[in-house]
């Protein structure tokens, strides 16, 4: 796996997470019956219902963050997180196929006379407010969205960090999902610029001290013993992309094959779980090895292809 470009690492995460959501999009909450024998298929429906190839909210998300990214407003500034909510608006009203339940409170939240300077703040405040109020905002809708981040400071793990905590915190304020988000976000970003097999864990020393021992099962390796269903949570979540990418590293041939079958096996939110491990798994394999008839099928809100994340990846690592 050591032949891959940087170049080729870094469009592998974007088209890694679009062909794991599209593969997992079918069996999501068992929409359609998943058989191992064949493997997951882009036979579309689910929660949309979405055409074959077509992805769901997790790379619809994940577009408007590589957007902003791909453009000359930093994705950590004022400006970058304003055009960010603005693009997670602008997606809602659109008459997005499939919204999470908390993004769909924060979004919800928002009025017309929201827009402008200042959203990002105001929905990062809402999303606060719902944290305060019911205590139960870790769900696993910023960890699915997360990966453009990864590609925005390739030499920077410590500005990584911190954008993928502030745009976590546009909708999901609890710090477990900002953890994550920074957890996955450096093994991305370690896997792009070094070409090795980035962990979560080698992101521990970007968390704030007193965070590190909510992640103490990622330290040591019980996370394996840890139950990996329900998977909306993002903990679970997590655990179980890493479970999905363990069991492609073990596999001689088709490693990305592999892990996408991996996380749809694990059933519950299929789509979003192999979302997470592909934009990891993509990242490590290269967008060389996803399967091409893969990347030819992909597509989705708003108006983007396969090719055309190689492209979005190409402009934010540039
Ligand atoms: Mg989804």
């Amino acid at each position: 796996m050591t032949t891959t470009t940087r170049a080729d690492r870094a469009a592998g995460a974007l088209l890694g997470l679009a062909c794991g959501d599209a593969a997992g999009v079918p069996y999501e909450f068992a929409s359609a019956p998943y058989d191992p024998q064949r493997g997951p298929e882009m036979i579309g429906g689910g929660l949309g219902p979405y055409a074959p190839g077509e992805w769901s909210d997790d790379t619809q998300m994940a577009l408007c963050i590589a957007r902003v990214a791909a453009s000359e407003t930093p994705i950590d500034s004022e400006e970058g997180l304003d055009a960010i909510a603005q693009g997670f608006l602008d997606w809602m009203r659109e008459g997005a196929s499939d919204v999470g339940t908390q993004t769909r409170q924060v979004l919800g939240a928002l009025q017309a006379d929201d827009d402008g300077p200042g959203l990002g703040a105001r929905m990062t405040a809402l999303s606060a407010e719902l944290h305060a109020r019911s205590g139960r905002t870790a769900g696993n809708g910023a960890l699915m969205r997360t990966a453009p981040v990864a590609l925005a400071f390739l030499e920077d793990p410590e500005r990584t960090a911190r954008a993928a905590r502030l745009i976590a915190e546009l909708t999901h304020a609890d710090p477990l999902a900002g953890d994550s988000c920074v957890l996955w976000c450096e093994a991305i970003r370690r896997t792009i610029v070094d070409g090795v097999q980035g962990r979560p864990e080698d992101g521990f020393g970007l968390l704030p001290p007193e965070r590190r021992s909510a992640w103490a099962a990622l330290a040591d390796g019980t996370w394996r013993e840890a139950a990996l269903a329900p998977n909306g949570f993002t903990v679970t979540a997590l655990y179980a992309a890493l479970r999905s990418i363990e069991r492609a590293s073990a596999a001689r041939d088709s490693a990305f094959r592999t892990g996408i079958a991996a996380a749809v096996a694990l059933g519950d939110d299929t789509d979003t779980i192999a979302a997470i491990t592909g934009s990891l798994l993509g990242a490590w394999t290269g967008a060389e090895e996803i399967p091409a008839q893969w990347v030819d099928a992909v597509h989705g809100w708003p108006g983007e292809d396969g090719p055309g994340l190689v492209e979005l990846a190409y402009a934010i690592t540039r």
